[in-house]
Parts: C-alpha cells; structure tokens; sequence
C-alpha cells in the first residue's frame, strides 16, 4: 500500500468519507506524498503536456499579450506580472524573452510565480536563472500574499487543477459523492452522501438537472477567482485564464486522473497520478464580474492564438528553420490552435479592470 493510501484510509477510518475535494487535495497536495509536492509531472518523460511546453510561441504571444495590456493600463511604472502554478516557468521564460525589446514595460515588470511545489519552484528557479539571469522572481503561496499594486496575471492549466465536490440527483435531492474504504474489496470506493446537500452549494442553472445528472462545483477555485477579479478591480490590471473546460455550466463527471499521458483509475494509486477536473467558465466568469471586474470569452484557445497572431510566429521561426525543425513548428501550431486537439477544448477568459478596453485576442 503506498503511504497516500495508507495514510487516507487512516483518515477515513477517524473522518469518515472524504468529499471528493479533499481526496484531490490529498493526492495533489498532500505535503509527504502529494502529486505536485514530490515530483515534476510535466513534458515527454513526465504524464502530461501543456501548451508552453509544446511551443514556445504559446509564452511568447503571452508576453506580448500582457505588453499590450501594460500600455492600455497607462504604462505605470511598476507592473507585477504573476503567474499562477508556473509548472516549470516555461511561459514565464518566453515571454519575458518576447517583450526584451519594450523596454519601459520590462523595466516595470516584477516577476511573481504562486506555486506550492517545492519541486517545480526549484524548476522554475533554474529555468529562470537560465534564461533571464538578471530577473529576481518572488514565490508565494496563494495569489492574496503578493504584494499590492497594478498587477497582469496568467494562469494556464491551474484552475483545472484545483479541488472540486461532485454532487449525485437522486429521486429525492442532491447526494454528495464521497471517497469511503470498502474493506471487502480493500480498496477506496465512491458512496453517496447520507445527509442530503443543502441547496446554496448547487449553483443555478444546475439545480434544475433531472435525477441521475452529476454536476461540480470548485469552491476554491471560485474563492481564488474572487481574489483575483476583485484585485484587478480595486487595484489594476487584467488577467488571462486558460483551461480545458465548458463556457456553459452544464452536469457531467469530468474528474480524471492522467498518468504516462495515459488516462488511469481516478481512484487506484492516490498521489501517483495527476488529477483534474474540467473548468466551468460560467460559474468562473460570474464569480469575477461579482467581485467588480468585466470578462471576455472565454473563447477557444485557436482563435485566441491566432487573433494574436500566431501565423506570423510560425513564418518567422521557420524562415530560419532546417526541414526537421519546420515540421516541429508546423507539428507544435496544429497541435496548439487545431480544433480536433487543444484549439477548441482549451477556453481563455480575460478578466480585467472594468475601465480597460477590449484586450487583445478578443476585440
Ligand atoms: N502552468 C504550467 C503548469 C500547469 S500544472 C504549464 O502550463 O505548464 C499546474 C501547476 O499549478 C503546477 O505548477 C502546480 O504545482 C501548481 N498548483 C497546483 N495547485 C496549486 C495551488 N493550490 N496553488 C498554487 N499552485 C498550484
């Protein structure tokens, strides 16, 4: 039995079942044996791949994203660029690359990475210090410690990454689903809820589902949606969400569990492999204009990258590209922008300061 294990079905013994997001907090997070806390799960050799690491044109067009947005802001002389769950700061690598040449904003720009890996900080340390010698990132823990001000912040696949509770329509109500320790099969299992869910945790249009219908909801990651949007609207500034996700909410089990770029039993090998669940940008976007900003999109990811002109990035790159490398680049633009791979099931969401114009990709 792996310590996760062990140590779960300790804590179910003394708890009881576990709702589904603390489960996930455990095998993402758990400080001894957590998913992201032991390893660096990205890139070939690792379980999944994300849009930096594919190509860097993705942190590239980013940066300039972020470039445009500084200058609509009324280029202040200082601009925190944040970055959260930086995985192994890739992006952050490429676009601070992109924009070495708008000078006034890379002299306003202090670098924030929010991780709480001490492996991927110590990756996106090296990766840093490799690329951008003279830059002096700052790590926190969670967005609300970083220092305040005018602030552009990036998050990529980090929503998805968050813990979420599932909800079960039975003939009388809704039913949480739990984690529980079935002792004949000595294996964790999935259960309902006794208790039937109060009303408030299931959000409309949800609550309308007919009986049999799954739904989700991501409590924290609606609290850090909160943090953000009221930030940017007290403060300054414009965000950019990217996730693999619905624009509408609608009922649906999207929890999954990815090991050796694979899918894997959600429920077999806790800590093993990475788990997530998809993002729902209408619960997301409604939390952001709530908390005082205005939202654009979300939009597919495709168009996002082509409207920021991606097609150029291509022809550049290849212009000074051998035959190998050409077919890298062609390879790494359908992979990012196709609409049968990362174009379409991949949304981006602005979230910015009401006083902001249309950002860029979204006009
Ligand atoms: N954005 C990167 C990595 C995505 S993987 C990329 O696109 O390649 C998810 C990232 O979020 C990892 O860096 C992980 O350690 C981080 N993460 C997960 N939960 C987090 C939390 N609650 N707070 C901060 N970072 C978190």
């Amino acid at each position: 039995m792996t310590g996760l294990l062990a140590h779960l079905r300790r804590r179910i013994a003394l708890e009881g079942p576990l709702t589904v997001a603390r489960y996930m907090e455990e095998c993402l997070g758990n400080p001894a044996h957590g998913y992201y806390m032991t390893r660096d799960p990205l890139g070939a050799a690792g379980d999944f791949t994300t849009a930096p690491e594919i190509s860097q044109m993705f942190g590239e067009l980013i940066g300039l994203w972020a470039a445009v947005q500084w200058q609509a802001m009324g280029a202040p002389d200082s601009v925190h660029l944040v970055e959260l769950g930086p995985g192994r700061g890739t992006l952050m690598a490429d676009a601070l690359r992109a924009v070495a040449t708008v000078a006034p904003f890379r002299a306003a720009v202090q670098v924030h990475l929010v991780e709480t890996s001490p492996v991927l900080r110590d990756r996106q340390r090296e990766t840093l210090a490799a690329a951008h010698p003279g830059v002096t990132p700052q790590w926190w823990n969670d967005l609300s410690q970083v220092p305040a001000g005018p602030a552009l912040v990036i998050a990529n696949e980090f929503f998805d990454a968050l813990p979420i509770r599932q909800f079960l329509r039975g003939p009388d109500g809704w039913r949480e689903r739990l984690v529980a320790w079935d002792a004949d099969a000595a294996a964790l299992a999935f259960v309902l809820s006794g208790a039937q869910a109060t009303s408030p945790l299931i959000p409309p249009p949800l609550n309308q589902a007919p009986e049999g219908s799954l739904i989700e909801i991501c409590p924290v990651g609606l609290r850090k949606a909160h943090t953000l949007a009221a930030r940017l609207a007290a403060q300054g500034g414009a965000a950019l969400i990217v996730d693999y996700g619905h624009d509408r909410s609608a009922p649906g089990d999207t929890l999954q569990a990815v090991k050796d770029h694979q899918y894997a039993d959600v429920l077999i090998d806790p800590g093993a492999a990475d788990l997530t669940a998809h993002v729902d940008f209408q619960q997301l976007a409604q939390t952001c204009i709530q908390a005082g900003s205005v939202t654009f999109g979300p939009i597919g990811q495709g168009d996002f990258l082509i409207a920021l002109g991606i097609g150029a990035r291509v022809q550049a790159l290849t212009a000074q590209a051998d035959d190998r490398q050409k077919a890298a680049i062609d390879a790494a633009f359908t992979r990012l922008t196709g609409a049968g791979q990362m174009g379409r099931l991949f949304r981006v969401l602005a979230v910015q300061h009401p006083g902001l114009p249309a950002p860029p990709g979204f006009e």
